[in-house]
């Protein structure tokens, strides 16, 4: 008889585990209390930037690229697209910041990237304001995953394995029965784990511009010191640019998902300063999601330390889309004893910054 797992939360990382388990030969059930790829989790956002630049941190840069090689197999097996090839420029603002520190990991990771000059920097946008700009990392097998849409392939994908999804909240009081239980429960995982999870739930607001047709299919990009994000017009979304600033802590349940007017001021003067020829550009869409932030942006993972058959997963920290796929092969080796969680993913408290996805941790 085969092992049997449960894994709670349908989001990226719950629906690409429980597939991995699934092709494992577990038997799994799937537990989703809204929808997999709800617009309530963090992976149910239209999109999300793929990059392999992580600074210092070569552990991430491995897993980023082997997760694209991941998406796209899916896609090429699945016949649906999830990803936009779009490559992502990293805006430097200053000599020796995240862009350059990144370099010799993407080396040593075999990842193709170029330092560019502010002027050729430019050639990659309809419009790019120079003034402020240091340099220009590009990296052109970077791009973007149609998120929510990529989220429900994974699930879909799980249930063509066996997966059996449910409609349920499950919460530990419930002592689930399963061989092993995956917890992926995304910013719900620290009210469920209080004593076991040091990780803070806050918004973030995003922002579509309606730029002209020299917007469509331009890149992403990453202004790292400044806290901004965004991609050109993929799929008629608009030019997505994102304040990534800190705010109060919110509960992903009462959340009410309309924007603040300050941060899409905050988005607007970005966009007017950075890429002048959209200063005048409409608002065409806007959505507001929540980052499960770990004190430090490593993800959270590990044995619950009285429950050794349950795993927790959380802290994705506003960058844990990309890596699912790749993700999921670690967690299932750790489920299978095949290997050990990394220590920088130890549950319990976290001290320290390792800056992951912006200056604004
Ligand atoms: C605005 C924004 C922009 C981002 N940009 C990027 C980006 O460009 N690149 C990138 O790589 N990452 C990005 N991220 C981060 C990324 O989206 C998240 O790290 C990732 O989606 C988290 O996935 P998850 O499956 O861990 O959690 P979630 O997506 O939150 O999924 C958790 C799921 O578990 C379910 N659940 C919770 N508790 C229970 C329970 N008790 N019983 C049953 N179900 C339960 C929830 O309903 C939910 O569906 C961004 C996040 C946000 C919010």
């Amino acid at each position: 008889m085969s092992e049997t797992a449960l894994v709670v939360g349908a989001g990226v990382t719950g629906s690409a585990v429980a597939r991995e388990l699934a092709r494992r030969g577990f038997d799994v059930t799937l537990a989703e209390q809204y929808s997999p790829g709800t617009v309530r989790s963090a992976s149910g956002g239209d999109t999300r930037l793929l990059r392999a630049a992580h600074g210092d941190e070569e552990w991430y840069t491995r897993l980023a690229w082997r997760a694209r090689s991941l998406w796209l197999e899916l896609q090429a097996e699945a016949g649906t697209q999830i990803w936009e090839p779009t490559g992502l420029a990293w805006f430097a603002v200053r000599a020796g910041g995240f862009e350059e520190r990144s370099i010799p990991q993407l080396a040593q990771a075999g990842v193709p990237y170029e330092w560019r000059s502010p002027a050729t920097g430019a050639a990659l946008f309809p419009s790019l304001g120079l003034e402020d700009l240091h340099g220009v990392l590009w990296e052109p097998e970077a791009g973007v995953l149609h998120a929510r849409r990529a989220t429900q392939l994974l699930a879909a994908d799980a249930e063509r394995l066996g997966v059996r999804t449910i409609a349920a909240r499950v919460l530990p009081g419930d002592e689930p029965e399963a061989d092993v239980v995956v917890w992926a429960c995304g910013a719900w995982l620290p009210a469920l784990f209080p004593a076991e999870i040091d990780v803070r739930v806050e918004r973030r607001d995003v922002f579509f511009l309606g730029g002209d047709a020299t917007w469509r299919d331009t890149p992403g990009w990453v202004e790292y010191d400044s806290g901004f994000y965004g991609h050109g017009d993929v799929a008629g979304l608009g030019v997505k640019v994102a304040p990534d600033f800190p705010s109060s802590e919110v509960d992903p349940d009462t959340l009410d998902r309309f924007p603040l007017r300050e941060r899409e001021d905050a988005a607007r003067a970005y966009a007017t300063r950075r890429f002048p020829t959209l200063a005048a550009a409409p608002v065409i869409g806007a959505r507001v999601c929540q980052y499960d932030l770990s004190a430090d942006t490593h993800f959270v993972f590990g044995r619950h330390p009285e429950r050794v058959s349950w795993w927790l997963f959380g802290g994705g920290s506003g960058h844990g889309f990309k890596h699912a796929p790749a993700l999921a092969e670690y967690i299932a080796d750790c489920v299978e004893e095949r290997r050990e969680p990394e220590p920088f993913h130890a549950l319990g408290e976290r001290t320290g910054i390792a800056g992951l996805r912006s200056a604004y941790y």
